[in-house]
């Protein structure tokens, strides 16, 4: 099929940053042009994607360059996410909020994946960062020899892009949770381009890799979002089991409850075990608190699933279009070898003399804040400090 995976080809020499110190503060996050990031060709953090930027080429080129005739007209749904007045008995659009469908009834879409396909295994997986307490986490999971996934927002990593990278360098899956955090099912087909589109560039600039997967926010997806993800070369991964730690963020109280959500994953082991398989678990590294309760139950969880690893270790194959450095702490193995095009290649230049985009503000209210986890943002002084600072040229092979 016509697919069009968004690669990246000439920045490896751009990689210049330091490797990220493990710190228990959070610190101030260091300007983002040392990584040549140019904050103003980025949409404004924890906006959907496509405010700002449509005038943006490159946004422009990967959306026409979809085959719409292989996208589901699936129904925008509400956003609140409301599946009240859905027919969850056909399911027409599979529609995971609704029935937690994560098998496509169209042809031609990747499926969700779904479980991790290991005997013993727990699928660790971290969303909603990267953030200033990041890199604890990343210093406990190096004491323990652990790779972790990271399902990184766009924006959070071009806030904290030493922390994604620090993530990347040691070996850690760096994948897609999107540009915005919006759910992707209540928005346009331009929105969820951008939304994917965005999240996969900043990783593309800061890792000089281009991601095969994604988390949709909320678990949100249905076959319009799998098929533009599909035609964008990126797969979805689910969770069996969530832990709602990002409760605790505001509230300590809550610590009781995701402890319950801990007990009940090690309570279930026989069922994975029967399935000669392990549950993919969602957590969050997006404060301090959901950090220290995987810290206190990580000796537990070995106990009951002795094999704690990230999704590409669950798959057998890594996580990116390009092989991955096998020569410093960052290896373990994932690399594979870039795959080869099926289809015509075109380019797109961007360059620091390009029109750029004035961020809007997004008047809209964040109603699914309630259903987020609270996230960190200060990036907004960004665009005036990267604005102009390296004559960045890139070439972005679209097939
Ligand atoms: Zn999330």
């Amino acid at each position: 099929m016509h697919a069009h995976l968004l690669r990246l080809s000439a920045l490896t020499a751009l990689l210049t940053a330091p490797s990220v110190i493990h710190a228990t503060e959070c610190f101030v996050p260091p300007s983002t042009a040392v990584f040549g990031l140019q904050p103003e060709k980025y949409p404004p953090v924890n906006e959907i994607a496509s405010i700002g930027m449509e005038n943006d080429p490159d946004l422009l080129r990967v959306y026409n360059d979809i085959d719409w005739t292989k996208v589901p007209s699936s129904p925008i749904k509400p956003v609140d996410l409301s599946t009240t007045s859905y027919d969850a008995g056909t399911d027409p659009d599979c529609w995971w909020t609704s029935t937690l469908c994560t098998q496509p009834k169209v042809a031609g879409l990747n499926p969700d994946v779904t479980i991790c396909n290991k005997p013993g295994s727990w699928g660790l997986t971290f969303d909603d960062g990267p953030t200033c307490f990041s890199p604890e986490l990343y210093g406990f999971l190096s004491e323990q020899k652990q790779k972790a996934t990271f399902f990184m927002l766009g924006g959070q990593v071009l806030t904290y892009p030493v922390e994604a990278k620090g993530a990347f360098d040691e070996g850690h899956d760096v994948l897609s949770h999107t540009w915005s955090h919006h759910g992707l099912t209540t928005l346009t087909n331009l929105q969820v381009v951008a939304e994917l589109y965005y999240s996969v560039k900043v990783i593309q600039e800061v890792t000089g890799v281009s991601v095969k997967y994604f988390r949709p926010p909320y678990g949100d997806i249905d076959n319009r979002v799998r098929a533009i993800a599909t035609q964008l070369g990126l797969t979805a991964v689910m969770w069996n089991d969530d832990t709602d730690d990002w409760k605790v963020n505001n509230n300590p109280d809550a610590r009781t409850e995701v402890d319950a959500k801990f007990q009940a994953i090690l309570d279930k082991a026989s069922e994975y075990n029967a399935k000669n398989a392990g549950p993919i678990v969602l957590e969050h590294d997006n404060d301090q608190g959901p950090i220290q309760i995987y810290k206190d139950w990580y000796a537990k969880i070995k106990k009951v699933y002795p094999k704690v690893m990230s999704v590409t270790e669950c798959l057998g194959e890594g996580g990116y279009y390009e092989p991955v450095p096998s020569d410093d702490a960052g290896a373990t193995g994932t690399a594979t070898t870039p795959e080869t095009p099926t289809s015509t290649t075109s380019t797109v230049t961007v360059t620091t003399d390009s029109p750029s985009t004035t961020p809007t503000p997004n008047p809209e209210s964040k109603a699914e804040e309630q259903k987020s986890p609270a996230r960190k943002n200060d990036v907004g002084s960004f665009a005036a400090v990267a604005a102009g600072f390296l004559g960045l040229v890139m070439f972005y092979n679209l097939w």
